[in-house]
């Protein structure tokens, strides 16, 4: 008898299977893929410290590509960049920071620890739909011959499409302004050469986040280094990027011709490109969580920050998915779904949405995707061209003249900033 159906074999239902079945519940992982990882897209960067209290030291068995040592935030207009870089050692040694690894790797090896732990993966299965009886998600339908499974806990882990949530009515008809588009190229180059690109030695690693290369569509770019590649994309609004008649793999096409960006992908070969959306509805648009017998995680609910300056959203896949998992028995004994949401609230899941529920407004704005690069970049210029024989201007002058030119209100810039305080206070 099943206990548990996880659907979606991803960060966030490998996370799920993996508790309930260390719970001691018989759980069933169903993944549509031939293994887990084989359909799944993303930026590249996987932040593991939600793994410390189930997963002790896993970064000795974790797929790693690189480890982040170096995270560098770079504001782009034509022709300039502005780049603030930090560098860290302790990133470089445990319990680390962040790494680059694939998703294929990433997502079998998270997989098999569910699959240690009792949870029976079945993969190239898909879950067609629910089975419900009265007000309850009894089971689902799959596309396999002996057909329905039914469980007393259904957790819906299968993405940002979720069609299973949608079906139970927890998730809207998919709604443009609530997602962004990631498109990514893989490009391959000898480990060596990243190393010299990219300031780097052994198994460090760079992850790169952009402001100001999406022809002002509110979004945001990236630049990751893997073992002997690199990963360029960006990710973009999905409602703007329809409007802008302007298609994505250009803007990936615009980064990397930057002159920023270009000396680092020169003679790259295209090894992959993938693009997927992502939700980005952040905290005031979650949808319920729950319905009787049946849990929401992950992406399929909707928890992921990809505003700009972030792109994560295993980490919070991962840290739903645990939740889910960690209360299933409760959940199974008491026909009440209510602890989960709770449970979440009181982590960095929802708490992170929470406190950052402001952050797409500010980093997505008008002036902030579209004005404040020219006027970032006109300020510095400004500060840092020698201008003699004429005496240097003072900050001021620069400001307001950068502010002028860009169509900015001074009035606007104290506005934003008061507004950006509030929101990452
Ligand atoms: C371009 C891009 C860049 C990103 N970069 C980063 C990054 O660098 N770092 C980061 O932390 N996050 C990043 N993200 C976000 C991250 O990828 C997602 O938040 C994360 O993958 C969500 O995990 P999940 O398990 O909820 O869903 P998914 O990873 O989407 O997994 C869902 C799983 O369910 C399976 N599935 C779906 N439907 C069914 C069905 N009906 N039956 C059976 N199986 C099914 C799928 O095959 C898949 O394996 C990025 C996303 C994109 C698109």
């Amino acid at each position: 008898m099943t206990d548990v159906i996880v659907v979606g074999a991803g960060p966030a239902g490998s996370a799920a299977a993996l508790l309930a079945a260390r719970d001691g519940l018989d759980v069933v992982l169903l993944e549509r893929g031939p293994f887990p990882g084989s359909k799944n897209a993303y930026g590249g960067v996987v932040y593991g410290r939600v793994l410390d209290e189930v997963l002790p030291n896993w970064w000795d068995e974790v797929p790693v590509q690189r480890w982040v040592t170096r995270r560098s935030t770079m504001v782009l207009t034509e022709g300039r960049a502005l780049t603030v870089d930090f560098r860290s050692t302790d990133w470089g040694k445990a319990p680390y920071n962040g790494c680059t690894t694939f998703r294929a790797d990433f997502d079998s090896w998270l997989a098999g620890k569910a699959v240690e732990a009792g949870a029976q993966l079945v993969t190239s299965t898909v879950a067609t739909g629910l089975v419900v009886e009265g007000d309850r998600v009894v089971g689902v339908r799959t596309d396999r011959s002996d057909g329905d499974l039914r469980a007393p806990l259904v957790i819906a882990a299968d993405g940002v499409k979720s069609f299973l949530a949608k079906e139970a009515v927890l998730l809207p008809r998919t709604q443009a302004k609530h997602l962004t588009l990631g498109v990514k190229e893989v490009l391959s180059l000898p480990r060596e050469v990243i190393d010299e690109r990219f300031g780097v030695r052994g198994n460090e690693g760079v992850d790169v986040e952009i402001l100001g290369c999406t022809r002002g569509i509110p979004g945001g770019g990236f630049v990751y280094t893997n073992r002997d590649s690199i990963s360029v994309g960006v990710v973009v609004s999905v409602e703007h990027l329809a409007a802008a008649k302007v298609r994505a793999e250009d803007l990936v096409a615009d980064l990397k011709a930057h002159p920023a960006v270009a000396p680092w992908v020169e003679g790259a070969d295209l090894k992959e490109y993938t693009a997927h959306l992502i939700p980005e509805g952040g905290y005031d648009h979650l949808p319920p969580l729950s319905t009787p017998g049946m849990l929401v995680t992950g992406d399929a609910a909707g928890l992921c920050l990809a505003a700009g300056i972030w792109l994560e959203g295993v980490n919070f896949a991962i840290g739903s998915g645990l939740e889910a998992g960690r209360h299933a028995r409760r959940i199974i004994e008491t026909r009440d779904e209510k602890p989960y949401r709770a449970a979440l609230e009181e982590t960095f899941v929802l708490q992170d949405h929470k406190r950052l529920r402001g952050a797409p407004g500010v980093v997505l704005s008008e002036r902030v995707q579209q004005q404040y690069p020219g006027l970032i970049a006109d300020l510095v210029q400004g500060l840092f061209t020698v201008t003699n024989p004429t005496a240097k201007p003072g900050v001021v002058k620069l400001l307001r003249a950068a502010a002028k030119n860009n169509g900015v209100k001074l009035r606007h810039l104290m506005t934003d900033g008061l507004r950006g305080g509030k929101v990452f206070r």
